[in-house]
């Protein structure tokens, strides 16, 4: 699950992590009450305004802009509510801005060249460890930085167990040049977030940049965080920061319906019953020179009615330029779902232009493809694994 900024923050301050600190707002209205009480609690008269998406790179984007007076705070504001965002990480038509971060500006003025490191904590899955990755050359593209000077960035392994060592805290905050006030600044920074990181059971945390200040002071300036949907079931009260206006409409109908789906780049949409089925069959996609649109599993127990609903789900995706389905009846007869599939594309119509392919096998598979093979659709029907690449390359030609 994906946060945006200002819940990133807020979490990260529950942890003692110090931030940017802000008010969030969805409308004008809110903005002066907001940001009057902002400048009580941290003494600021220039204000930052941050558009609040699931995507980064909104600086270049115009969807973070520092004002110096109130005018423009409101302008600034109001030209960036309900704007459609474009940055390099979001769709081409770019992202509607539906909330809005107003924050302290914690650059002073006359700090010619702020430090402006990089700091993430991920989960290293080849090493079966957490990964500290970080940078002096935070605050601009990351990527480019790997890129063109990758010994510009340094890593430390920390072992689950162990957690970030003392060591390596220090070693960070050497690595960084900090000395004084700010070195020790860096260490309660580092161990705090990592905190933060372990017991929130999130999977990524970057903060680009994390800001020295010319007093010392270390601040985490922007916040992405990413939680593992796995562990949300430890934290209820999580639930409410999911924001599924920004995650992918199909995947949510999906989770709604109790179904595996995955959305991924490809054209054959497939339906699958049991996970290791599905991985081999978009083996077989793959094989047959199609790519998989998503990975569905509609699970050991599907009935017609899963079936029916997984189907419609699929067609959904504009990308899917034929379906695959290949379902194997163990505990379900293979004639029911041939039923549920033919009643579900009776009832979608004209709506269907792409081409299906079925392939089902086990309990009843010879009834089953009689049933789709006398439905008059544009089904093509398939019982053994073998004739399904012959299909895939049939349709795709
Ligand atoms: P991103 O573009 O989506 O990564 O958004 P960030 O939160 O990282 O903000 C983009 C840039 O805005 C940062 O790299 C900073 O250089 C700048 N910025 C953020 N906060 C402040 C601030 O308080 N004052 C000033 N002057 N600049 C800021
Ligand atoms: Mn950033």
């Amino acid at each position: 699950m994906n946060l945006h900024e200002y819940q990133a923050k807020k979490l990260l301050s529950d942890f003692n992590v110090p931030i940017q600190r802000g008010r969030v707002v969805d409308n004008l209205d809110d903005l002066i009450k907001n940001s009057e009480s902002l400048s009580k609690e941290t003494g600021t008269s220039w204000y930052v305004v941050k558009a609040q998406i699931h995507a980064g790179g909104r600086g270049k984007g115009g969807g973070v802009k520092l004002a110096k007076n109130i005018d423009e705070l409101k302008k600034f504001s109001s030209d960036i509510l309900g704007m459609m965002l474009k940055t390099p990480q979001t769709p081409p038509e770019g992202k509607l801005v539906k909330k809005i971060l107003i924050t302290e500006d914690v650059y002073y003025p006359g700090d010619e060249e702020p430090d402006e490191f990089y700091f993430s904590i991920l989960l290293n899955r080849n090493t079966s460890k957490f990964m500290v990755m970080y940078s002096k050359q935070g605050g601009m593209d990351i990527e480019q930085v790997a890129e063109d000077t990758p010994h510009l960035i340094y890593y430390e392994e920390v072992d689950p167990l162990l957690g970030l060592m003392p060591n390596q805290l220090r070693k960070i905050a050497f690595n960084l040049g900090l000395s004084g006030i700010a070195f020790k600044n860096m260490v309660s920074f580092s161990k705090n977030l990592f905190n933060a990181f372990v017991k929130t059971d999130a999977s990524l945390v970057e903060i680009n940049p994390v800001l020295k200040t010319s007093d010392s002071k270390i601040l985490a300036v922007d916040a992405k965080m990413v939680l593992d949907d796995n562990s949300l079931f430890r934290h209820k009260d999580f639930e409410n920061l999911r924001d599924i206006s920004e995650e992918n409409p199909i995947e949510v109908e999906a989770k709604e319906a109790g179904l595996n789906y995955v959305d991924l780049d490809g054209n054959i949409g497939c339906m699958v019953n049991g996970a290791g089925l599905a991985m081999a069959t978009m083996d077989l996609i793959k094989q047959s020179g199609g790519e998989p649109a998503n990975f569905l599993d509609v699970g050991g127990t599907a009935d017609a009615k899963r079936v029916e609903a997984a189907f419609k789900l699929i067609l959904k995706d504009p990308k899917v330029k034929a379906v695959l389905v290949n379902i194997f009846g163990g505990i379900v007869r293979c004639d029911r779902v041939a039923n549920g599939i033919v009643d579900a594309y009776k009832n979608m119509g004209d709506q269907i232009k792409v081409p299906i392919i079925v392939r089902l096998q086990g309990t009843n598979a010879v009834e089953a493809k009689e049933i789709i093979d006398n439905s008059g659709l544009k089904i093509f029907s398939a019982v053994e694994f073998s004739e399904v690449p012959l299909r895939i390359k049939e349709v795709l030609s």
